[in-house]
């Protein structure tokens, strides 16, 4: 159902919604927990934040049921997140009970790896269909200083297990700063060959706990596209019609690598993508500052049908294009200090699951 056939003020029939800019409420990033394994510069820098209080964190039958409302209005890919959602206990067990919904064509993980090769089988064997993990830098010293722990060799092990135990469409994706590991992007590509993982390499991005986040520290998709033509020769983009936030491109050699360019060429027009929080707030942008409190409703003891209409009727109203917006201000720092972020983790991005 089109938000353009209600009628002003009419509240939007349970089904398929699609919000003022047209895009359908198709994809569902869901973060079990706040908390991570890693420091990660570019996210999560400070050791210490202010975590979402237990109790308000959503069960797994919480989550399920949420899920549940949304793939009834149309959501059939659905993300696992984080923080770090490998240290949500037991996770196969949500992932189970995920999977036993088959309105969601796409059940998938997100993970810095450091505990997959643990859990990759159970995960595997609950039924999750896909994952994605984050690799900066082939280099372990490099990532010590970049991710605040000593646990490299952990990521790799966590990578070798995905691809043993054969998930398909493996993912890898490396956050690209200037004077960081722009000078491995080859090495990646040739790395993610050997795992038979496609590569996606992310502009750097100002969102959340990038709190030393700085325009020249952004390493451009364009700049991207000449390093990687020099060493391979020229680059075929794909040219997909697809709502997937990363560009394909294929090497002359065959090879196909993604960028994900949120910061200099966003895709906000084609954004299909909203967030869950581990404490059940629901953002409609990355950049949104302010979510929709769906656990209150829940915990209210709101039913099916009535968190339904809510989510419909707030879908049909979006016109967030958090990315583009950010692009067109002029001059561009942190978009949220870090008192701010003090105030109100929701705003952190490893609380909104990037
Ligand atoms: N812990 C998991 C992981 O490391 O993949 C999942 C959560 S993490 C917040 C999700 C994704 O957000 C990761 O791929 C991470 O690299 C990306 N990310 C975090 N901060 C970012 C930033 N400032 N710019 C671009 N990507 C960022």
């Amino acid at each position: 159902m089109s938000a353009a056939s209600n009628a002003p003020g009419e509240m939007p029939a349970i089904g398929e919604v699609t919000d003022r800019l047209g895009r359908p409420l198709r994809s569902l990033r869901v973060s079990v927990t706040d908390r991570c394994n890693l420091r990660c510069n570019y996210c999560m820098p400070q050791e210490d934040y202010v975590w979402l209080p237990r109790q308000e964190l959503l069960t797994f039958e919480e989550i399920a049921r949420l899920v549940e409302v949304f793939t009834s209005l149309g959501v059939e890919d659905v993300r696992l997140t984080g923080g770090e959602p490998l240290l949500r206990r037991d996770l196969p067990r949500l992932v189970k009970m995920l999977a036993a919904d088959p309105r969601i064509r796409d059940l998938a993980l997100t993970t810095n790896g450091v505990l997959f090769a643990e859990q990759g089988e159970a995960l595997r064997a609950a039924g999750l269909h896909r994952v994605t993990i984050s690799l900066d830098t082939l280099h372990p010293e490099k990532f010590s200083k970049l991710a605040g722990r000593d646990t490299h060799a952990q990521v790799l092990a966590g990578i070798a297990a995905a691809h043993r135990l054969g998930f398909p469409r493996l993912k890898l994706d490396t956050v690209v700063m200037r004077g960081v590991n722009d000078d491995e992007l080859c090495d990646l590509i040739e790395y993610g060959r050997g795992v038979e993982a496609e590569v996606r390499f992310i502009e750097y991005m100002d969102v959340g706990g990038a709190t030393e986040w700085s325009l020249n520290k952004v390493f451009t998709r364009a700049e991207m596209l000449k390093r990687l033509a020099q060493r391979y020769g020229p680059i075929t983009p794909l040219n997909e019609n697809s709502s997937a936030p990363a560009e394909r491109f294929r090497l002359p050699d065959g090879a196909v690598f993604g960028i994900i360019a949120s910061t200099t060429t966003p895709f906000c027009r084609s954004c299909d993508r909203s967030r869950l929080t581990a404490d059940g707030l629901w953002y409609l942008c990355l950049y949104a500052q302010a979510g929709i409190d769906l656990r209150k409703m829940l915990r209210g003891g709101a039913g099916h049908e009535e968190i339904a209409t809510r989510i419909a009727s707030i879908w049909s109203a979006r016109m967030d294009r958090g990315a583009e917006m950010r692009a067109a201000t002029g001059h561009r720092g942190v978009l949220v200090g870090i008192e701010q972020l003090r105030q109100d983790p929701h705003l952190e991005m490893h609380t909104r699951g990037g």
